[in-house]
């Protein structure tokens, strides 16, 4: 251990009060999880400060579904997708005698401070429990949608963009080997930014976005436009919230009972996109995430989730995080346009 190292830690276990801190993960899963685990797990173990492992999210809180976890625990796991953890969703939680029972359960632990690694649900969680009991918390941003205020990048976003856009690149082989139109579903319920990004990446002539509606009349004249272009096949890529259609299957219809022109096939790419091993961009974030949230919790700091903004980590508030919007980027919707031409 270098010299500088060796004494900032000897300066913060001076002043730290936290002697355990539990990690769990919670709401819908992302690649990246576990790097984030493992970085909570290790810079405990640097610290000399104990670390458990809480499973199935808050529903294991509220059972006392604790496992003690040491740097050796977590061999392995940065590489590998998913939460070794688990993840659950715990509607008990959302009650105060739900949350109290989590208490009770920390206390006979021992815990002092809990890093939980999910999205606003998962913080609105941890916010709540603050106010009730006075117990410090720090939330790591893990979800593949990108939609949480005060990040720039959510882990498992990066995968994800990857995993679809492989995929989007199979679906054009097939698409332009035939005159066929490819609806490609991607997730993103409230937000664009999967869409948005894979339909750069992956060259589709239109994105539909729940941030934008374009219209059924503005979609049609789009396609008719890329025929006339000389285009012979067509991606469309389509986030699962986006406004036009009901479902990407009765747009699909709507388009091929008005343009003839192309066979239309739906492709949607559904769960595949929350899997698979982390791109190294999520691992290194996480790492970074992970070391922030035990230091920030061991100076005495709590109620922050810990995000990235040109590339440096900083802490916002919860409560910003949960209520804060995350906005598309106006810049990759003019991109998008001019690449479409
Ligand atoms: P995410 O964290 O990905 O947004 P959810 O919205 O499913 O996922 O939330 C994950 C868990 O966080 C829930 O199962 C519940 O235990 C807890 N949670 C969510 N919303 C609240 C709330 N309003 N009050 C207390 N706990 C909540």
């Amino acid at each position: 251990m270098g010299y500088r190292l060796f004494l900032q830690l000897f300066i913060k276990n001076m002043k730290n009060t936290i002697k355990k801190i539990a990690v769990l993960t919670s709401g819908g899963d992302a690649p990246g999880m576990n790097a984030a685990i493992r970085s909570v797990v290790r810079t405990c173990a640097f610290h000399n400060i104990e670390c458990v492992g809480v499973y199935r999210g808050y529903q294991g809180m509220i059972e006392g579904d604790f496992e003690p976890m040491n740097a050796r625990s977590v061999r392995n796991i940065v590489s590998r997708g998913g939460t070794m953890l688990k993840s659950a969703r715990a509607d008990e939680f959302k009650t105060k005698e739900g949350r109290k029972k989590a208490h009770e359960q920390l206390k006979k632990e021992g815990v002092d401070a809990f890093v939980v690694v999910g999205g606003d649900g998962s913080f609105t969680g941890a916010l709540l429990f603050n106010n009730e009991f006075g117990f410090p918390v720090m939330g790591i941003p893990g979800t593949i949608d990108n939609d949480i205020y005060g990040t720039n990048y959510t882990l498992g976003y990066d995968t994800a963009l990857n995993t679809a856009v492989d995929v989007i690149d199979k679906i054009r082989d097939t698409a332009s080997s035939h005159h066929r139109l490819f609806f490609v579903e991607v997730m993103g319920r409230d937000v664009g930014h999967i869409a948005l990004n894979v339909g750069i990446g992956g060259g589709a002539e239109e994105i539909l976005i729940p941030e934008e509606n374009v219209g059924l009349d503005r979609l049609l004249d789009s396609l008719r436009e890329s025929k006339k272009a000389g285009k012979t096949s067509s991606i469309v890529v389509v986030a699962e919230g986006d406004k036009i259609g009901k479902t990407v299957f009765e747009l699909a219809e709507y388009v091929e009972e008005n343009f003839p022109f192309y066979e239309v096939r739906v492709s949607v790419l559904g769960h595949m996109q929350r899997g698979g091993a982390p791109s190294c961009f999520d691992r290194v974030l996480a790492s970074r995430m992970g070391v922030k949230a035990v230091e920030s919790l061991m100076e005495g700091k709590s109620n922050l989730m810990v995000g990235i903004k040109d590339d440096k980590i900083e802490l916002t508030e919860l409560e910003l995080a949960i209520k804060g919007k995350s906005k598309i980027n106006a810049e990759l919707l003019r991109v998008s346009d001019i690449m479409a031409i």
